[in-house]
């Protein structure tokens, strides 16, 4: 094996030989660079303002139209998706489903005698719109570790789920439940999980939700419409578990 390092520098750098691969960098990548890869959407993975003039640039079709539906820019990528293979200077570059947000993906660099995995952001547990992400077959594995501590154990999918429309029942029997969560991930979730109810749609999830097609609910401006505004003074408040 040829001489390998990966480590953080505002993003994840792996070395291998003369190769060199950024994912998700948050400042502008050190030159030279094969390619550039973004594994996601939100803002902690991925900084536009960095990414001009960046090739050859990798992402999902969902990932760039997110970023062009959020932040307003347009950048130059190379569309990857689930079951990609791409060769870059003689290195295979594979894709997977992450299952973390829509258009999430891990990546698989392959050397040749050496295959190194980046998990990105990922959830093994298939959700109302994302099927789980599967094991990857590598010789490093290179993973993201929010709820890494064996202390976070969440409760299934299909129980948060029941939970969620129980709480909505509830609160739409006589009033508005107003549910928080990010407008990239949770947003599209508990769009998806509430599409039947009559849903108002913050507009920072609505303008990531129209470029997904997840055309359901209406704008939320402010305020709920007026037959239903006597009762926002006191509308129930809930917080969707990360
Ligand atoms: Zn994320």
């Amino acid at each position: 094996m040829g001489r390998f390092r990966a480590y953080y520098d505002d993003g994840i750098v792996v070395e291998y030989e003369n190769s060199r691969f950024v994912i998700d960098p948050l400042k502008k990548p050190v030159t030279p660079f094969n390619a550039v890869l973004i594994t996601h959407g939100h803002r902690d993975h991925v900084n536009p303002r960095v990414l001009y003039n960046v090739s050859p640039l990798i992402m999902s079709d969902e990932t760039a139209r997110i970023i062009r539906a959020r932040d307003g820019d347009y950048l130059r990528h190379i569309t990857v998706g689930p079951g990609s293979r791409l060769v870059i200077d003689n290195v295979l570059v594979e894709s997977f489903n992450a299952g973390h947000v829509v258009g999430s993906l891990s990546y698989v660099l392959d050397f040749g005698d050496l295959r190194v995995g980046i998990t990105g952001d990922f959830n093994v547990e298939p959700s109302i719109l994302l099927s789980g992400a599967k094991g990857l077959d590598v010789d490093v594995l290179i993973m993201e570790a929010t709820y890494g501590d064996p202390d976070y154990v969440f409760p299934s999918r299909r129980e948060v789920y029941e939970e969620l429309r129980a709480i909505v029942d509830d609160g739409t029997r006589d009033g508005v439940t107003v549910l928080m969560g990010q407008p990239l991930g949770r947003g599209q979730e508990l769009t998806a999980l509430l599409k039947d109810y009559q849903l108002y749609v913050e507009p920072s999830i609505k303008v990531i939700n129209n470029v997904l097609g997840l055309r359901y609910g209406s704008v939320a401006s402010g305020l709920p419409p007026p037959w239903l505004r006597h009762h926002y003074g006191n509308p129930q408040r809930h917080h969707a578990p990360h």
